[in-house]
């Protein structure tokens, strides 16, 4: 804030929001001012304020969010206050920069996304309960494939297994995609069966505490297809040149393009149509993008996905998704299922 010369932040956004104070509460606005924050929201969830962030002052607002922020922020004759411009609507900026009124609302972008970007050990320890509990269940999920099972069933089955385990949902609607459905880098679970000779991309993860993981694995029913040994013996070698470019001080960009070189000196870059990895934590997709268009250096303590997918359309996709922290020289992955060829025949 001193930095950007604001004298409070206005954060609407329900997960930064909880990132900063501890509470989740679906209605709230936080105000951070150098000194004190405040927790504005309304009668349902003061008691939940009151347990999660006892330090925050709360605001119980009886009438619109807008009125109540401008209330307070004039109370304390700010002058300028940021507001992130990507989680609040065209409309409700409009109506937050009347209330506010003498203060000045001004564009403050990504403040929270910067701060969320490197995970201190508690969260980093969160990711990995979720890692552990989105691995225990594929474990279990994938010994009781059976043929005519659908993809819908699988997914079923998973999510349940993580519930099981203690994970308060899955971290994303999960993706099983057979044969020729593996081709949409994004297919949902559908009433598509599994068949001796399928391909099956299952990409998957749990949110703990919060905290999300996320993975990508191909299994294949009693046999290989032919076209798939090629397909993922490359996706294979392109993911571990790009967790081996994984340590502080690399690029985004590079750690996009180890790996991507990979597919091109493999003829099979074209099949790669989307960036390499993602951060994630609070969110599935957070800071910091690996892409071939992201800038940036990565930094000891961030989390990120390393994904690598080649898709042929009609034919199908492969694609092998981990997560990796970032250390103080290289890098940790954090999950461990099983990846090699040989091993993913169900
Ligand atoms: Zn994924
Ligand atoms: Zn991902």
């Amino acid at each position: 804030m001193e930095r950007k010369h604001l004298d409070g932040c206005l954060v609407t956004n329900r997960v930064d929001q909880y990132y900063l104070t501890g509470f989740d509460g679906e209605d709230g606005a936080a105000l951070v001012l150098p000194h004190r924050a405040y927790l504005i929201t309304d009668g349902r969830f003061a008691e939940e304020a009151a347990i999660h962030a006892p330090w925050a002052r709360a605001v119980i607002r009886t009438g619109p969010l807008a009125e109540a922020v401008g209330k307070t922020v004039r109370r304390h004759r700010l002058g300028r206050v940021g507001l992130d411009p990507a989680h609040t609507s065209v409309s409700m900026q409009a109506t937050l920069r009347k209330a506010c009124r003498p203060s000045r609302l001004a564009s403050a972008p990504r403040i929270l996304e910067q701060m969320r970007i490197v995970k201190d050990p508690s969260e980093v320890a969160a990711i990995v309960r979720a890692a552990e509990i989105a691995q225990a269940a594929f474990r279990t999920v994938v010994r009781r494939i059976r043929i005519g099972m659908t993809e819908r069933e699988l997914a079923t089955a998973l999510l349940l297994e993580m519930l099981r385990r203690g994970a308060s949902d899955a971290s994303f609607p999960i993706i099983v995609a057979e044969g020729p459905a593996s081709s949409l880098p994004h297919a949902r679970a559908g009433d598509r069966k599994i068949r001796a000779g399928s391909a099956v991309l299952i990409d998957w993860g749990a949110t703990v505490d919060h905290y999300r993981s996320d993975l990508t694995r191909v299994v294949f029913v009693r046999r290989i297809p032919p076209r798939f040994r090629r397909m993922y013996q490359n996706v294979l070698a392109a993911q571990a040149a790009g967790i081996e470019a994984v340590r502080p001080g690399a690029a985004f960009s590079q750690v996009d393009a180890q790996a991507r070189g990979v597919l091109r000196r493999r003829g099979m870059h074209k099949a790669f149509s989307h960036g390499l990895g993602h951060g994630l934590g609070l969110d599935i997709h957070e800071a910091p993008r690996l892409a071939r268009s992201s800038e940036g250096v990565l930094e000891p303590g961030m989390v990120v996905t390393v994904e690598p997918g080649v898709y042929f359309p009609g034919v199908g996709g492969v694609r092998i998704e981990d997560d990796v922290l970032v250390t103080d020289n290289g890098c940790r992955v954090l999950t461990d299922l099983p990846k090699e060829l040989d091993r993913m025949v169900v």
